[in-house]
C-alpha cells in the first residue's frame, strides 16, 4: 500500500524567517569582530604610561572609559611608534597628575547608545531561543509542525488501500484461527449499519498477541485491505516522548484524525511500550508520568468514540501481553484477544507456498521437507528463508532455486535464531514432547471443568518450548479445593513425565513449579483451604492499585504459624506430585504413544486428541492420594 505521510509540511514562510534570524545572529557576532582602529595602536602597561607622564614625555591624552590613547613627545627609540594606548585603572589622581605635567587631555563624550545594536540585543536572544526550541521540536520527529510549538501532532502514517497494492487475507497464511476471528471485524467495518440496526455494540479494540514475526502487522493491514477502509499505523514507542504530555496530546490527535476518516482502523504496534502495568512501575519515583498520561489518554479515547455507523476499530499488537495494564483489557477496550502463534507444519507449508511463488523454483523442490525442518519458524523467518535461498542461488549464478539452496538457507536462518534460543535440538524436542503429554494426560484426568484442547511442541515466546492448552468447558468463577489440587497436579504433570521417562528433570519446568507453588500458597494463605490452619487469611489483600499487581505480603504471624504454612504448602505440592507420578506410571504406554505421535506432527488437537486421551485411566492410588 502506498504510504502517505499525514502531510502538513512546514510552510515556506517559516523557512524565510529562520533564514532572517540566522542572518541577524551572524551580524551580531560580527559586529564584535569588526576591525577596530584602536587595536592597531600598541598597548602598553599603565605603569609605563604613568612613568612617561612623570618624565614629561606625554604630549596629549585622550581618555575613554575603556582606553587611554596618548601621544609621546619623542619616541623612546628610533622608529618606535609615538601613539600608544593603555587600559585605564581607577585612578582619581590622574587628571591632577596630567595637569601637573602639562599634558593636554580630553575625555570622550558619553557614548550615545546605537539604536541598531540595542534593538538587536533585545530581539535576537529571544529569537535564538525560539529557533533552538523549534529545532528540538523538529528533531523529536514532528513531521508536520504548523506553529513553532506544535510538537504534538500525531505521527501516524495513513495507508489508504488501493486496488493493486492492498494486502488481503490471502497474503497471510498459517494463522487460520486468527483470520477467522478477524473476518468478523472486517464485517463490522464493511456493514456497520447491520450491527447498529440490531443494537449490537461493535467491539472497539482487538489485541493481537503473539511472538515477533508471526504476521500481526500483516494481519491488521489485511483487515484494512479486506474491508477497504483507511488504516492508521503508529508504534507504541512513538507515543513516548521527550516532553511530558506530548504523548497524550498525540493520542488525542490520532483519534481526532481517525474519526474524520471513519470507518477506519487504528493500528498500535508494540502496545506494551505504553500499556505496561502501572502497578508494576509503582515505586519508581516520578519515572513514568509520561507513559501513564499517554495510557490514560488512550483509555479515555477508547471509552469515548461512539458513532455507531462509523466505527473506528483499534487493533493493537504485543508480544508481552502479560505486562499490559489490566485496565486495557477491560470490556469496551481491548476486550478481544486474538492469538497469532507460530505456524504448525501445515501452516508453514502454506506460508512457504506464498513465498515460493515469488521466486523461481527448480523442478522437484520438495517444500514439505522444508516445512518439516523448520519447526519454530515464524512467518517472517520463512519469508527470510526463501529469500536467503534465492540469494544463494543467484550467487552461484543459477537461474532457479534448488533444494540444496533451501537447506543451506535453513541452516543460516537457524544460526540466527539459535542465538535467540528458539530452535530445539532433536533430543530437546523429545523431552518437550513427553513433558507436554504429561501435562495433557494428568490434566485430562483431573477434575476442574477444563479439557485439554491442544498440545503443541512448536516453541513459542521466549521461554515456553511447547504448551498444552486447556480450555474451560464452562466459565467458572469459583474453584473448589479439589479443582485447585487438580490444577497443581496438572502443572506438575510435565515434570513428572520427565521423571518417569528419563529418570531426571530439566529446567523446562521452572514456570510450572512457580505457578503450582503460587496456587498452593493461595489455597493456604488466601482461601483458607487448609484443615490444620483453618479458615484464616494469612495473606494480606490489597496493596496494589490494579488487578494482578505485586504479591501480597503475609500478615504478621508467629514463627510457629509461618512454619505450619510452609509445611502445608509443601504438603499440597508433594501430594499433587505423587498423584501426577502415579497417573503417568499407570498410563505409561499411552504417554509413549501420544509423545511419538506429537513428535511427528508437532500439534495434536480436536477429535484426534480427544480419542487418544479418552484411553487414559485414573489409577486407584491416585484417587487415594487426593
Ligand atoms: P509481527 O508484526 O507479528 O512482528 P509482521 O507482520 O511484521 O510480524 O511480519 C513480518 C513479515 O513476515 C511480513 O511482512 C510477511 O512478509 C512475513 N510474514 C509473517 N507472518 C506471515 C504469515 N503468517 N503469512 C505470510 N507472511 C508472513
Ligand atoms: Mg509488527
Ligand atoms: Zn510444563
Amino acid at each position: 500500500m502506498p504510504i502517505r505521510q499525514d502531510d502538513n509540511r512546514p510552510s515556506r514562510r517559516f523557512g524565510l524567517i529562520n533564514l532572517l534570524l540566522i542572518g541577524f545572529g551572524v551580524l551580531l557576532l560580527f559586529s564584535n569582530f569588526l576591525p577596530n582602529p584602536a587595536t592597531q595602536v600598541p598597548r602598553v602597561p599603565y605603569s609605563l604610561f604613568i612613568d612617561q607622564v612623570n618624565d614629561d614625555n606625554v604630549r596629549r591624552a585622550y581618555i575613554t572609559s575603556d582606553q587611554i590613547r596618548y601621544e609621546l613627545k619623542e619616541a623612546p627609540a628610533e622608529g618606535a611608534p609615538t601613539v600608544l594606548a593603555t587600559t585605564p585603572i581607577f585612578d582619581m589622581e590622574l587628571p591632577q597628575r596630567l595637569e601637573q605635567h602639562g599634558v593636554e587631555f580630553a575625555a570622550a563624550p558619553p557614548q550615545k547608545p546605537n539604536i541598531f545594536t540595542t534593538i538587536l540585543s533585545w530581539v535576537v536572544p529571544p529569537l535564538i531561543f525560539i529557533l533552538v526550541l523549534q529545532f528540538f521540536a523538529r528533531r523529536s520527529g514532528m513531521g508536520g509542525a504548523q506553529g513553532a510549538l506544535s510538537f504534538t501532532k500525531s505521527k501516524a502514517k495513513v495507508y489508504v488501500p488501493d486496488e493493486e497494492s492492498r494486502v488481503t487475507f490471502a497474503d497471510v497464511a498459517g494463522v487460520d484461527e486468527a483470520k477467522a476471528e478477524l473476518t468478523e471485524i472486517v464485517d463490522f467495518l464493511k456493514t456497520p449499519e447491520r450491527y447498529a440496526a440490531i443494537g449490537a455494540r461493535i467491539p472497539k479494540g482487538v489485541l493481537l498477541v503473539g511472538p515477533p514475526g508471526t504476521g500481526k502487522t500483516l494481519l491488521s493491514k489485511a483487515v484494512a485491505g479486506e474491508a477497504g477502509v483507511p488504516f492508521f499505523i503508529i508504534s507504541g514507542s512513538e507515543f513516548v516522548e521527550l516532553f511530558v504530555g506530548a504523548g497524550a496530546a498525540r493520542v488525542r490527535d490520532l483519534f481526532e484524525e481517525a474519526k474524520k476518516k471513519a470507518p477506519c482502523i487504528i493500528f498500535i504496534d508494540e502496545l506494551d511500550a505504553i500499556g505496561k502495568s502501572r502497578a508494576g512501575s509503582m515505586g519508581v519515583v516520578g519515572g513514568n508520568d509520561e507513559r501513564e498520561q499517554t495510557l490514560n489518554q488512550l483509555l479515555t479515547e477508547m471509552d469515548g468514540f461512539a458513532a455507531k455507523d462509523k466505527p473506528v476499530i483499534v487493533l493493537a499488537a504485543t508480544n508481552q501481553p502479560e505486562t499490559l495494564d489490566a485496565a486495557l483489557l477491560r470490556p469496551g477496550r481491548f476486550d478481544r484477544q486474538v492469538l497469532v502463534d507460530r505456524p504448525d507444519l501445515s501452516g508453514r507449508r502454506t506460508i512457504l507456498d506464498i513465498y515460493a511463488k515469488k521466486v523461481k523454483l527448480a523442478e522437484g523442490v520438495d517444500l514439505d521437507r522444508i516445512a518439516q525442518a523448520t519447526a519454530g519458524f515464524a512467518g517472517a523467518d520463512l519469508a527470510n528463508l526463501v529469500n536467503e535461498a534465492a540469494l544463494l542461488a543467484a550467487r552461484a549464478k543459477r537461474t532457479t532455486v534448488e533444494q540444496g539452496d533451501l537447506n543451506e538457507a535453513i541452516e543460516r536462518v537457524v544460526a540466527g535464531l539459535e542465538k535467540k534460543s528458539r530452535v530445539l535440538q532433536a533430543d530437546e524436542k523429545k523431552v518437550v514432547a513427553y513433558h507436554e503429554v504429561g501435562h495433557a494426560i494428568v490434566g485430562h484426568l483431573m477434575p476442574g471443568g477444563s479439557k485439554v484442547a491442544k498440545i503443541s511442541i512448536v516453541p513459542r515466546g521466549m521461554s515456553a518450548l511447547g504448551y498444552t492448552l486447556q480450555l474451560p468447558t464452562e466459565e467458572r468463577f469459583l474453584n473448589s479445593k479439589e479443582d485447585l489440587e487438580g490444577q497443581i497436579a496438572t502443572l506438575l504433570g510435565g515434570r513428572s513425565a520427565e521423571e518417569v521417562v528419563f529418570g531426571e528433570v530439566t529446567t523446562g519446568a521452572a514456570n510450572d513449579l512457580q505457578r503450582a507453588t503460587d496456587i498452593a500458597e493461595q489455597m493456604v494463605g488466601t482461601y483458607g483451604m487448609s484443615e490444620t490452619l483453618g479458615p484464616l487469611a494469612y495473606d494480606k489483600q490489597g496493596g496494589s492499585r490494579f488487578l494482578g499487581g505485586a504479591n501480597n505480603p503475609r500478615r504478621v504471624v508467629s514463627d510457629a504459624t509461618a512454619q505450619a504454612i510452609d509445611r502445608e504448602v509443601r504438603g499440597l505440592v508433594d501430594r499433587a506430585h505423587d498423584r501426577a507420578l502415579s497417573i503417568l506410571r499407570h498410563n505409561r504406554d499411552l504417554l509413549e504413544r501420544i509423545s511419538q505421535e506429537i513428535l511427528d506432527k508437532e500439534v495434536i488437537e480436536g477429535d484426534e486428541l480427544r480419542t487418544l486421551l479418552a484411553e487414559s485411566v485414573l489409577p486407584a492410588e491416585a484417587e487415594l492420594a487426593a
